[in-house]
This record gives C-alpha cells, structure tokens and sequence, in this order.
C-alpha cells in the first residue's frame, strides 16, 4: 500500500473505501504486488529452465489460484483437496505437483488417477508406491539434507527428527527400492523450512541434492529446491536476495546439468514469498482501553483470523490507515477473542481512536488460510485488487454458514 495524498492506497483505490464498502474485517490481496514478485523470481532464473510452483497452501482463494495460472506459474499442494482446488481453478494436471507428508496410500492413488506430478516422502510409501506402479507413473522423491538454516523451528523441517523428506543417509536403501519395482524417479526436491538468508548455506544443502542426482538417479526431469524465500516484515528485516541466488544457483546448475548430460528443470515453491507481501488483514477499532501499564487498541478480529503473531511469535507490522499524520503512541493491538490473542505488543502507531480502521501488513500468506470459527465468529470476507477494480472473492459468512454442517438433533 502506498501514501497518496494523506490516504493509504493499493492500485490507486483508497483503503478506507473498500472498508466503507466491504466492511470489517477484510482480507485486500493486492496482485500487482503478486505479479512483481513472480516476475522476480523469473528473472532471477532467466539463465535456466525455471519452474515456479506456488505452495497454495499460504492462501487458497479460487482467484487467487487462477492469477497464478494465467501469470504461468505451477502449483504445489500438500493435500488432494488442493490438488482439487487446483484443478477446478483450470490448471492442467502436469502443472501441479502434490507433495503429501502422512497421508493415507489411497490419497496417493487418487493423486495419480488425477495425473498430477506425486512426490514421495517416506521409504515404506516409495516401496508400496514401486509395488502398485513399478515404472508405469513416475515419482520425485523428497529428500532430507539436515541442514538447518535460519527460522523458526516451529516452521523448520531440516533437522534430523524432522517428520518430513527421506533421510539422506538413506539413499542405499531407496536405490534397492527404486531397482526392485524398476522405478521411474523423475525428480528430487528439498524443502527444509529454513530461510534463506545465506546463499552460500543454501548452496550447500543444494549441493547435497545434485550429488544424490549424480550418484543415484540417471533419469531425472526436474529437481526442485522448494522454498525457504524469506520476505520483510519488519522495516529493516533482511529478505532472501534473490537476484543473488538465482545468479549463483544457476551457475551452479547449469554446470550439473552440463555433468549429467541433460538439461534439467530447476522448480521453486514460494508460498510466502509471491503473496506475504500482498496481503492485509484490515480491522476496525472497538475500543481503546487504558490500564495502569497499557494502552490497548482492541479491535474487530483476533487469533480465529490471523494466528502467526500468537502462534509462531511472528511480528506483523501494523499501521493506522485512518489518521496518516497523526502522532504516534504507544499501542498493544489485540483481538476480541476470549484468548490472550495480541497482535503486537507495544507498537508505535499513529494515534489510535475509536473507529479507526487498523491495516495489519504481511497478512497474504498464511492468514485466511489458517484463520478459524473460533468462539463462533466469522472469518473475514477477502477482495482482491485486480486492475485497478477491487473485486470481492470471498463474501462475509453469516449464521447459516456457520450451522450449515452441524445436524440438529431432536434431544
Ligand atoms: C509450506 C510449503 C512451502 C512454502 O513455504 P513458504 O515458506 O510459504 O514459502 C513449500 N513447499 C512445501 C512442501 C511446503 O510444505
């Protein structure tokens, strides 16, 4: 959003309209931002043959969906749900690749019936997958390097208990697998959950992946490094440089394709890094309240609409969109949720009245698609802003919604 003549605006429309004619709370998801930060990435990788496949899972809306389909991007799922989603938002099976942890051998094989690209994250499911399938549907293999970059461990998924990938020291026994069913492995993916702050740290753990290419899979089509972009969230937070890792990374690449004798794919799945950015979670404020050591600012939305702040401690920068030059103070944001659910605790905003309407920043990944019912409220309506037209594409719920799935009884 941008400061135009004392209002906050996103393509030119003022946000405090779209609160007039949406109401509170409100998901805004602005797509030119969405489309920059694809296009960067693309650019980033101009040197190879780059994939990018949106991790869906940051923020699902059909539309939203459909703007990464027409942008060229891939999808990457985690559930058949998805994968659904994903289909009936028009992408073409051989665009979307599901990558599933624990979940039941059936879910696999409706994956397949599909014709989506599958990915395999445990020895026994390669070993039934080889046995139904041998080298009739292929399969990318997910690996774990136990690397640990940066991040939260709450979000990490490198280290050597982590539930997710197959070890790489058991690359013997996934070879014994893949000669028995005469397996057809058509690529190998990493995503460690580490944000990449170091290119040289994410280089090395890339550097484990294309030597497990080399030794043991002659057969590849792609191989994908998942994700771990980081974005800001703070002012001065440092974001993954991806111009640096795209030049890099491909010089490396390119010269393991040349040693492999073939051009491989290289494939991305940034959730937060297309759509973090793109998002707010706008709230209206219900009271100001005074204690003897605070000043909160309570408003119409909480921990059912928007978890990270509580859930992962993360820090989302909040700005009052209602008064632009007012003097800051000192606020603790919270919701009306009956839960300790605090946005963020002693921020400087520019004073906060009744009434104002509060714009919570990095709410596009992770926010309506984690948000809940909890203490029977309705989650929030979201609009996109598309060409310069704020489109609505998830209307407010109402009490029906929230019944629709609960039978009544006669007690
Ligand atoms: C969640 C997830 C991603 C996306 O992670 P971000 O931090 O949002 O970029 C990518 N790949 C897989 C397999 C995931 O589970």
């Amino acid at each position: 959003m941008q400061l135009v003549d004392g209002q906050y605006q996103i393509g030119g429309i003022n946000l405090l309209d779209i609160c007039k004619e949406f109401d509170t709370p409100l998901y805004v998801y602005d797509c030119d931002k969405i489309t920059d930060q694809y296009k960067s990435l693309l650019s980033a990788f101009k040197d190879v043959k780059v994939k990018i496949n949106y991790a869906c899972k940051a923020l699902t809306n059909i539309n939203i969906l459909k703007l990464m389909n027409q942008l060229g991007a891939g999808l990457d799922t985690v559930s058949i749900q998805e994968v659904e989603l994903g289909l009936k938002a028009g992408f073409s099976p051989d665009k979307i690749i599901y990558t599933p942890n624990c979940v039941s051998f059936e879910e696999i094989q409706m994956a397949v019936d599909y014709g989506v690209i599958v990915n395999i994250d445990n020895i026994e499911t390669l070993e039934q997958f080889g046995h139904e399938y041998g080298s009739s549907y292929p399969v990318c293999i997910r690996i774990n390097p136990h690397i640990l970059g940066g991040g939260n461990v709450k979000i990490s998924t490198g280290h050597i208990d982590s539930k997710f990938g197959i070890s790489i020291h058991q690359m013997r026994h996934v070879e014994r697998i893949v000669a028995n069913d005469k397996m057809n492995i058509n690529g190998l993916h990493m995503h460690t959950g580490s944000d990449i702050l170091d290119v040289d740290i994410f280089l090395r753990g890339a550097e484990i992946l294309l030597q497990t290419a080399s030794d043991y899979f002659p057969n590849l089509e792609f191989i994908d490094f998942g994700s771990g972009f980081k974005v800001k969230y703070r002012d001065n937070d440092i974001a993954t440089d991806v111009e640096s890792l795209g030049e890099t990374l491909s010089k490396r690449f390119n010269k393991f394709c040349k040693d492999y004798g073939k051009d491989l794919e290289i494939m991305f799945e940034p959730g937060k890094f297309l759509v973090s950015e793109s998002g707010y979670l706008l709230v209206h404020t219900n009271v100001i309240k005074q204690t003897t050591a605070t000043v909160f600012a309570g408003v119409d939305s909480g921990q059912n609409h928007l978890i990270r702040p509580m859930m992962y401690d993360a820090y989302h920068k909040i700005t009052n969109i209602s008064n632009p030059e007012g003097k800051k103070r000192i606020y603790t944001v919270v919701g009306y949720i009956c839960e300790t659910d605090t946005f963020g605790w002693d921020r400087r905003i520019n004073e906060v009245k009744e009434g104002d309407i509060l714009a919570i920043h990095n709410a596009g990944a992770y926010g309506f698609s984690m948000s809940s019912n909890y203490n029977s409220r309705y989650r929030p309506a979201e609009v996109m802003i598309y060409k310069g037209k704020a489109l609505l594409i998830r209307r407010r719920e109402t009490m029906a919604d929230l019944i629709a799935t609960q039978v009544e009884q006669e007690l």
